[in-house]
């Protein structure tokens, strides 16, 4: 199928790509990487009068230092950057173990992380890690800049907090204390597909215990979940207790990849072996 006929407008910065969206009434979209939005188009699922292209825009894109120890990512960040980034492996290795899980390689080439966080797959990994990883979403408004806690900006599927005129500049992520364990794992039917399941955990240490445990799930709730309930019983009961709680906090739904009832079972054996795999890792 072809799209249906729309205008294109190639921004040369972030001030002139927020003003032509403003301009619209925000019925533009912003093209990124294109490998969501471009397959949508074809499909005629997304129709736009005006499509505004974001890649020439300077300095959109790259991985850097915060002063406390964290990392900025670029909204323009490819996922092949994030996958390859020596800085990202070492200070967040659950993060560069979630970017192998990400499409195919020639997607990752041109997916950006921006792209990904705006588009919210429920079943995307990105998305997930910025729940994990208490991520804050910095977006760019005519007005100025605006940040949102990731867990207040995924909303619905495909649907996230972000006003019609905001566009996604960075994404800022918090530095893990040191020694934190962490476990991943997905299931998809083939290399490269989106996620039936995934639950993502990371285990935080202090002296000889455990001082605080996050847990994520992805592809078994309508967002991104940070499981609130699973973190709390495996602080008071451990794995069993989580791994029960994590089951009865999430709202799967049914497709022909799976049904709920099955999504929900297997949500429980992920979340088990990322508990364990961040326990052993924290070394507790
Ligand atoms: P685009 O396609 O350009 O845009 C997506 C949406 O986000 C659009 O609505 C666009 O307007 C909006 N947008 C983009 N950038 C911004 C911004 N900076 N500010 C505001 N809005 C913005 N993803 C996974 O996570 N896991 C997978 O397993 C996976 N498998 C895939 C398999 C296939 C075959 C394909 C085609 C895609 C797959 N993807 C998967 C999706 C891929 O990761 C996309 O790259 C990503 O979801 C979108 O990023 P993008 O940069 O291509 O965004």
């Amino acid at each position: 199928m072809k799209p249906a006929p729309f205008d294109y407008y190639r921004a040369s910065s972030i001030e002139d790509a927020v003003k032509a969206l403003a301009q619209s009434n925000g019925a533009a979209k912003v093209l990124a990487g294109g490998q969501s939005l471009v397959p949508m188009l074809n499909f005629r699922l997304v129709d736009a009068p005006l499509f505004i292209d974001i890649n020439g825009v300077p300095g959109l894109s790259g991985i850097t230092e915060t002063a406390d120890g964290g990392l900025r990512v670029g909204a323009l960040t490819r996922h092949f950057e994030l996958e390859t980034s020596a800085l990202v492996g070492e200070r967040y290795p659950v993060l560069h173990e979630a970017m192998k899980h990400v499409a195919h390689l020639a997607i990752r080439n041109r997916g950006t992380i921006g792209g990904s966080l705006s588009h919210a797959d429920p079943a995307a990994e990105l998305p997930a890690m910025a729940v994990l990883l208490d991520a804050e979403i910095v977006a760019t408004v005519p007005e100025g800049e605006r940040r949102i806690a990731a867990e207040d900006f995924f909303e619905a599927p495909l649907t996230t907090s972000l006003e019609a005129e905001e566009i996604v500049t960075a994404v800022e992520i918090p530095a893990l204390p040191p020694a934190t364990g962490w476990g991943f794992e997905e299931f998809a039917q083939r290399r490269g597909d989106f996620a039936v399941a995934g639950v993502a955990a990371l285990a935080e240490t202090a002296g000889d215990g455990l001082s605080g445990i996050r847990i994520a799930v992805f592809g078994a709730h309508d967002t991104p979940l940070r499981a609130k309930r699973a973190e709390a019983a495996m602080q008071a009961g451990g794995i069993d207790a989580a791994v029960d709680a994590l089951r009865s906090e999430i709202d799967p739904s049914d497709d022909l990849h799976g049904s709920a009832d099955y999504r929900r079972h297997l949500a429980g054996v992920l979340c088990r072996r990322v508990l364990e795999a961040a326990m052993e890792r924290a070394g507790t």
